[in-house]
């Protein structure tokens, strides 16, 4: 039996779409709560080639939000511990691993395999390091954001749509390290992001959330705001307008 039978059987995939998966490189930037999920989308459909950079270890509080990790990894490079997972689970995939702190002096050399970015940083700073990173490659980058019950997902087309910093109010619900959030949380946002990646692999061209879209569990809600674009203000990092929006779940 084909392992990828169920995958083929999709209408607007069949073998060709496969074959898309199959030779889609993506970098995955983080393995925490959505990057560990996003990780299981990714290798479990068969996208033959990732990277995963990240050079946190496994720490206890990990275990309620990143599945991939058990009470014997604490201690452990993430990244060593999702290599081992996939070798087992699936060892038909290209898995590279980069143990560092990606910064403007080593982004070139490990983007220059990927055509793809999934972002699942987490923290201001390295998302908005990678905004601009992903521009001046001109890599398509699906965002993702959580917050306790609440998550977002944004698309970037370099050259086709907004980036990062084109909106104004920033509302994707990126914050820092410590804050409360659930491993359903997590699943969302990055069964989310894995859907935008699979319809980035494929060229689908069908509502690629290129303005954000957000969710909040306890409502039941998903929305995507109202934009508003700025006829004076310019963005710093890729020249388009900027953007304004209302507030989610007005
Ligand atoms: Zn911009």
């Amino acid at each position: 039996m084909d392992r990828y039978s169920k995958i083929k059987s999709i209408g607007y995939i069949g073998e060709e779409g496969f074959k898309k998966i199959q030779n889609a490189r993506v970098l995955i930037l983080g393995a925490g709560g959505i990057g560990t999920n996003t990780i299981v989308n990714l290798v479990s459909m068969g996208v033959g080639h990732i990277g995963l950079v990240d050079n946190d270890v496994v720490e206890m509080k990990n275990l309620s939000i990143q599945t991939l990790y058990n009470e014997e990894s604490i201690g452990r490079y993430k990244v060593d511990v999702v290599k081992e997972w996939v070798e087992k689970y699936n060892p038909h995939i290209d898995f590279k691993t980069y143990n560092l702190r990606l910064d403007e002096n080593n982004y070139e050399d490990i983007f220059k395999d990927y055509d793809i970015i999934a972002n699942a940083f987490d923290t201001q700073k390295s998302v908005h390091l990678v905004n601009k990173l992903a521009v001046k490659t001109n890599k398509p980058i699906v965002f993702t954001g959580s917050h306790e019950l609440e998550g977002s997902i944004l698309t970037v087309i370099p050259g086709k749509t907004p980036c990062f910093d084109c909106y104004i109010e920033r509302q994707l619900k990126v914050a820092e390290k410590e804050y409360g959030v659930t491993q359903a949380t997590g699943a969302i946002v990055a069964g989310l992001q894995s859907a935008e990646i699979l319809k980035i692999i494929l060229d689908m061209g069908i509502a690629i959330h290129t303005n954000p879209l957000a969710f909040n569990m306890l409502l039941g809600l998903i929305e995507r705001p109202r934009i508003y674009t700025s006829k004076t203000r310019k963005c710093e990092v890729c020249g388009r307008p900027l953007i304004s929006y209302a507030p989610f779940y007005n």
